[in-house]
């Protein structure tokens, strides 16, 4: 019975440990590639799965390092009221008013953004295929990261209002239960963005406003659902896991109105756009002209060292467990 228990925990832990949990993650960087132009579709969509596969990178570098972690979110509750007017959006105005060790504690992810589009646009510019690669992957992970109402918000998994779970249940459980079957994808081309800045602090801002609603609909949810219908158990693969019921779960997504889709439609769209606007801004190099097609030895190093730290360790600083 102990045991059981134990590997109940162990598996509800590691469900609640991922942004937009692996699969949709994986599926967000996926259909942005679709959304690009003929010119870009040349590399993106022989590279497709690579595009993919490394969506998660940066969600297994926060079993490796410790600063990663503060690039997933940012608790703008901490900075007062909607529309938080007292932080400014750019970074060094930002770390003057409140110390850079002040930001790093409340999390960082509109100012990463910019940090790795500006890596892509260089690599574009160097017409560096592996370079390209992996910050496409990368940078998509930390856009769609923006678009979490729990990664904007400091009780990001319910655990100041007894909602422990939460975060796990919005951003994993109700895509992996609705998305292939229930969701449209079709969503049109991307966009150069004008002013990548205000574009994410907009995103950013829409996930904070979110957040307050996705926490009181699953408290109104849960007063009307007793204890063994609002959870289930399932079987996967000879092991017990307790999972937010099927029946919790779409009401709670009834009750939302879509939103889980909206924001992961939402972050398809920006993934694509902002790749696009990277390429724009590096003069729309030809990519069937690319240089450094192959991964260095230090990539392929670090590929399999975030396998290992993910499989192997706990992670570093903050994670939605606490
Ligand atoms: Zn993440």
């Amino acid at each position: 019975m102990k045991k059981s228990i134990l590997i109940v925990l162990l598996v509800t832990l590691w469900h609640q440990c991922f942004c937009w949990g692996f699969y949709a993650h994986k599926r967000i960087n996926n259909y942005a590639v679709f959304l690009l132009p003929p010119e870009m579709l040349v590399l993106y969509k022989p590279y497709i799965d690579f595009i993919t596969t490394h969506a998660v990178d940066p969600d297994m570098r926060r079993y490796a390092v410790s600063a990663e972690g503060a690039r997933h979110y940012i608790d703008l509750d901490h900075y007062g009221e909607f529309p938080f007017q007292s932080l400014p959006r750019r970074w060094n105005e930002a770390a003057t008013k409140f110390s850079e060790d002040t930001l790093q504690t409340y999390g960082i992810v509109p100012w990463w953004i910019q940090v790795m589009l500006n890596r892509l646009t260089e690599a574009f510019k160097e017409k560096d295929q592996a370079k390209i690669l992996k910050l496409s992957s990368e940078l998509g992970h930390y856009v769609a990261d923006a678009h979490v109402p729990l990664h904007a918000n400091s009780n990001h998994n319910g655990q100041y209002t007894n909602q422990q779970g939460i975060h796990g249940f919005w951003e994993s459980r109700v895509p992996e239960l609705l998305a292939e079957k229930e969701w449209d994808f079709f969503i049109g081309k991307a966009e150069y963005i004008k002013d990548p800045t205000n574009f994410v602090w907009q995103r950013v801002l829409e996930s904070a406003v979110a957040a307050d609603t996705a926490l009181r609909f699953e408290k109104e949810l849960s007063a009307q659902f007793a204890g063994d219908q609002k959870f289930s158990f399932e079987n996967r693969n000879g092991i017990t896991v307790r999972q937010y019921s099927s029946s919790f779960t779409i009401a709670y997504d009834l009750k939302l109105k879509g939103m889980v889709e909206r924001r992961m439609r939402m972050a398809i769209f920006s993934v694509a756009s902002l790749w696009y606007t990277a390429w724009v801004n590096a003069g729309e190099p030809d990519l069937t002209k690319l240089l450094n097609k192959e991964f260095s030895v230090d990539d392929v190093r670090e590929f399999e060292n975030l396998n290992n730290a993910w499989k192997s360790a706990e992670i570093k600083g903050r994670n939605h467990d606490n």
